[in-house]
């Protein structure tokens, strides 16, 4: 099998097959073989009962203690016994599988595997799943892979047409140099693909990792040293003076600039005036105030008669800044316009014409302002915001939109220097360092599940006094299609616990754009008092008055992207509270936690995370959204990172060329992450 081939050529993929797979853009065998695991199951060592602790995902062996009985709740018809083993016994159940109640015999062994949970003050196993001793043997130890999964498609479908895939599949020649790998100890290719996907032990996935990830890493670094060589300082033909709509707008704001700020604008109004086109990031922890650079730089590229653009990465942000940017502007006399997705077509197409004939000079939103259909009259400046959501691709597609326009990033990204000039090295950068004086620092607490019903009367006594709450569920372990009803189920349960007068919301990824704006202005406005969401509400969103935020198993994310969501409060003059709950509150998850409710400052937490994990765990949960590596994750991986730039920076372009030209998608790859290459 070669890589362009269909997967239709996998025994066992047919037409409807395909078309799942589709939905998760695999095609080819190639594609397929990309298609690395979300993580693995590892089959642990039979544990004794008396051992099992909440939260734990056991494999217990024994018989039943009781005889299996089956009731009826809410529709759901649950089978449930107690199982014993030498130590001890359990409660185990099941729902909607009533077969159960005749095949389960009192006195046969059992081998069963589940989750220990908490239900009506009882340790129970909810839904294990029966094995044999065959089964079981086979599996011990082993890592199975599990996957990303759409609707339709099972886990095991997928195991198998990988599997199939790997027996057959001709590898291309490896493209490595020899004494790269051999510098950084680097198994091939070939093997790190079949053992990232079927490894026979967690040494044999670490080394698999541990190849991609510099691979990802050297491609990315390639390819932005060559971008990097083909836009050396260049003139610009805008030159974009601060002028009297920058005094007007500076003393419209209820505060004053931070020294953060003053500084970072100092550097941006210099660059935009200096007749060198502008390429900056810049660079400061959550509620920094970053928002209001941009909106300074924008006024610069208006007052002297040219448009700006802002890209954000969801459309709930896009909508907030579009209606900030309003508010401020219009009454200076600039137009601001809303491009994004859920936009109507006959909306999208009147404000396509109106940015190409200069009838709006500022233009906020999502991708849709980098489309093919749209064209600007006069872009003299190109803002992207929360850029780590966007690849450095994304931000060159939207240069071509203009004449060399200046180019403004923004980050919250808490990043060491160091690893900023490799994965910004084509940008200068400046850093916000402070918060606004207003601030009082957020009070943070790392709770178990116990505290549950005192942090709901904590809301409530916040909610009485006017502000709003956040509550962030995590997806469902099984399969993502299962995050919705997670945050649908949560919703319902606490509307059952909490007074009828709170008003509760929730929103989540799959919900229509239209859905989604409503609530989310709706919680803006204040209409709404707590918003159970999904990590959709992770970047950008400012909504000041909202004091409250708790996480939901938080030990389930990364802890740069726990510091994200609690950036969400905080925001306003108000004491604002966090409260990270743990679902399995072990003594690991709540040393991690900690770091959390000692620090309010992302880059100490990014860097005490790493020092506690070391970078030896390799089965930690990334640590951010970093959308542009697919298993590499900047702060696990930051030695990688260093060294794979350090193997890239050595290729000379011509070296490059012949290496694109020798090895089939190369090029392809280095182009995804910068766009098209002169090579
Ligand atoms: P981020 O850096 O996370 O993008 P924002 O730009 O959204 O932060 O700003 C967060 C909040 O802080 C906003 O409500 C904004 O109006 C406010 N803010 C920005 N700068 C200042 C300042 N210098 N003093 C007080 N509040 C500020
Ligand atoms: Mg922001």
């Amino acid at each position: 099998m070669n890589a362009n081939d269909s997967i239709r050529q996998i025994k066992g993929v047919g037409e409807k097959t395909e078309k799942l797979f589709a939905k998760l853009g695999i095609a080819t065998a190639e594609e397929l073989l990309a298609f690395y695991p979300r993580e693995y199951d590892i089959f642990s060592p039979i544990q004794p009962i008396s051992s099992v602790r909440e939260g734990d995902f056991v494999i217990i062996e024994g018989s039943l203690a009781t005889k299996p009985r089956m009731a009826n709740v809410r529709n759901l018809k649950i089978i449930s016994c107690k199982f014993r083993d030498g130590t001890g016994q359990i409660t185990v159940s099941w729902f909607n599988m009533p077969y159960l109640l005749r095949s389960l015999k009192p006195g046969t062994h059992y081998l069963l595997r589940g989750r220990a949970v908490m239900k009506n003050g009882m340790l129970q196993i909810s839904q294990p799943k029966l094995l044999g001793r065959e089964e079981y043997a086979n599996l011990l130890g082993k890592l199975q892979p599990v996957y990303h999964l759409t609707a339709g498609l099972t886990n095991n479908a997928v195991t198998k047409a990988v599997a199939a895939v790997l027996k057959e599949y001709e590898f291309e020649p490896e493209f490595l140099p020899v004494e790269i790998r051999r510098k950084y100890q680097l198994e091939l290719h070939k093997k790190a693909v079949k053992n990232l996907h079927f490894p026979e032990s967690r040494e044999a996935y670490a080394e698999a990792r541990k190849r991609l990830v510099f691979e990802e890493f050297f491609l990315f670094s390639l390819a932005l040293h060559l971008m990097r060589e083909e836009k050396r300082k260049k003139q610009s033909g805008y030159i974009l003076e601060s002028g009297k709509k920058t005094e007007e707008f500076l003393e419209s704001l209820p505060f004053q600039l931070t020294e953060g700020q003053k500084t970072a604008w100092r550097d941006v109004e210099q660059d935009l005036s200096s007749g060198y086109v502008m390429n900056r990031l810049v660079q400061g922890d959550v509620g920094s105030g970053k928002t209001v650079i941009a909106m300074l730089a924008l006024l610069s590229a208006v007052q002297n008669g040219h448009q700006g653009a802002v890209m954000v990465p969801t459309e709930v942000l896009a909508r907030q800044h579009y209606e900030e940017m309003a508010r401020y502007f219009e009454p200076l006399g600039i137009r601001v316009a809303l491009l994004a997705g859920s936009l109507t077509n006959s909306a999208k197409k009147e404000v396509g014409r109106r940015i190409l004939e200069h009838k709006v000079d500022v233009i906020v939103g999502t991708h849709a302002l980098i489309q093919e259909k749209i064209t600007y009259d006069d872009l003299a400046l190109i803002v992207t915001d929360e850029q780590h959501r966007f690849g450095v691709r994304q931000r060159e597609t939207f240069l071509e939109k203009g004449k060399s326009p200046h180019v403004l990033v923004m980050s919250a990204t808490p990043i060491p220097r160091t690893l900023a000039l490799i994965l910004y090295g084509d940008l200068d950068i400046s850093v916000i360092d402070v918060l606004p004086a207003n601030r009082l620092p957020i009070k943070n607490c790392a709770v178990g599940t116990n505290y549950r019903p005192q942090a709901y009367r904590f809301m409530q006594k916040q909610i009485e006094q006017g502000h709003q709450v956040y509550i962030i569920c995590p997806m469902a372990d099984e399969s993502e299609n299962m995050e919705a009803e997670n945050v649908i189920d949560y919703t319902n349960t606490l509307k059952s616990v909490l007074p009828d007068t709170v008003r509760i919301e929730y929103l989540h990824g799959k919900m229509r754009p239209a859905a989604k704006n409503e609530i989310m202005e709706d919680f803006s406005a204040g209409k709404v008092d707590i918003l159970v969401s999904t990590t959709v509400i992770e970047v950008g969103i400012n909504v000041p008055n909202a004091t409250v935020m708790m996480v939901e198993n938080a030990e389930r994310f990364g802890l740069a992207q726990l510091h994200q969501l609690r950036g969400r409060v905080g925001r306003g003059d108000a004491q604002s509270y966090c409260i990270f709950m743990a679902g399995n509150p072990s003594e690991e998850t709540m040393e991690r936690l900690r770091i959390l409710e000692n620090s309010n400052d992302g880059f100490y937490v990014a860097k005490q995370d790493l020092k506690l994990r070391g970078p030896g765990d390799l089965f930690g949960i990334r640590q951010s959204g970093e959308l542009f590596f697919q298993l590499a994750d900047i702060y696990q991986d930051a030695q990688q990172l260093q060294q794979a730039n350090e193997a890239a920076s050595a290729f000379t372009r011509e070296e490059v060329s012949l290496f694109c030209k020798k090895y089939r998608g190369l090029r392809e790859r280095l182009e995804k992450y910068t766009g098209s290459l002169s090579l």
